[in-house]
């Protein structure tokens, strides 16, 4: 794998959905030159919203947190490209989207803590990506192929 294979779990959460903001975020990403490797239309259960949170359980905020992102259909997505991980949590800005920097995807689109649009791995939890790719998709839902701008993006591509 070259350094720009780095993968990242990525969710337009319900009120993104809701709000029509998932063509957003994917164009956002998109054009960053990140590349989108697998996505799924989906409604979260209890079971699963509670595995993806479960670092939370502990948390007061925890029940209102999988009642929230079990409350509609979401777009969860794997995004692939050099520090991916890490660029996209830039992207989407500071956790509550009040302290978030105008330009990042909470700063531009949300007000309220509970509800900030948008869910990426966390990069400063070692393998989170992985584990919450392999929560959401099987190998075989993860599609590999060249972009045909990646020269354009990459030097040493
Ligand atoms: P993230 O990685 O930036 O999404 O933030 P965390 O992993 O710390 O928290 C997960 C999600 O829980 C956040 O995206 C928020 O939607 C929600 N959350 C975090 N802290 C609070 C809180 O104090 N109250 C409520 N209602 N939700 C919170
Ligand atoms: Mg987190």
């Amino acid at each position: 794998m070259s350094h720009h294979d780095e993968r990242t779990f990525v969710m337009a959460k319900p009120d993104a959905v809701q709000r029509g903001l998932t063509g957003e975020i994917v164009t956002r990403l998109e054009e960053r030159g990140l590349k989108l490797v697998g996505a799924k239309f989906m409604q979260i259960d209890q079971k699963l919203a509670e595995q993806h949170y479960g670092e939370h359980a502990d948390k007061p905020f925890f029940d209102e947190l999988v009642e929230f992102i079990t409350s509609g259909p979401v777009m969860a997505m794997v995004w692939q490209g050099a520090d991916a991980t890490r660029q996209v949590r830039q992207m989407m800005g500071a956790t509550d989207p009040a302290d978030a920097a105008p330009g990042t995807i909470r700063g531009d689109y949300g007000l309220d803590l509970g509800q900030n649009i948008i869910h990426g791995s966390d990069h400063e939890d070692e393998g989170a990506n992985e584990r919450e790719i392999e929560l959401f998709f099987d190998e075989d839902e993860l599609v590999e192929y060249e972009r045909s701008d990646e020269p354009w993006v990459y030097e040493d591509e």
